[in-house]
């Protein structure tokens, strides 16, 4: 017997239809054409084994191409990613109440979390 995955239905789109990334045109989802890149802001809700990486979805090839240049001009920044990393440990499970919790829980060192730490307060806050 195959096992297969189901997929999950993700929320504010329509069933079986898809958006493209670039021109926010809708399409059957057989359609998509997809592809990872690097982006160090982005990480997987629960599979840190894709965090860095951000799933694209184009209407097609041209359009995919365009997402994957734009992304390659982007800047990766580790210190961005840990504090991504610490942002899902810190909003979803059981509470994190030390330094070294959530070092376990992210999976960083100590002194990740602080170089984390200064690099989110050097930016301005737009959740404000
Ligand atoms: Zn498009």
């Amino acid at each position: 017997m195959r096992w297969k995955r189901r997929k999950k239905a993700r929320p504010g789109r329509f069933p079986g239809l898809e958006l493209c990334d670039l021109c926010a045109a809708t399409f059957p989802e057989q359609r998509a054409v997809r592809g990872y890149v690097a982006d160090s802001s982005s990480v997987h809700p629960v599979n840190d084994w894709f965090d860095g990486l951000r799933l694209l979805t184009a209407c097609g090839p041209e359009h995919l191409e365009s997402l994957r240049a734009e992304y390659k001009r982007r800047p990766f920044v580790d210190e961005e990613l840990w504090a991504a990393k610490m942002t899902r440990a810190l909003t979803s499970g059981p509470p994190v109440l030390t330094l070294e919790q959530l070092a376990c829980r992210t999976g960083l060192h100590v002194p990740q979390i602080r170089r984390a730490v200064a690099w989110r307060n050097a930016r301005p806050r737009y959740d404000a």
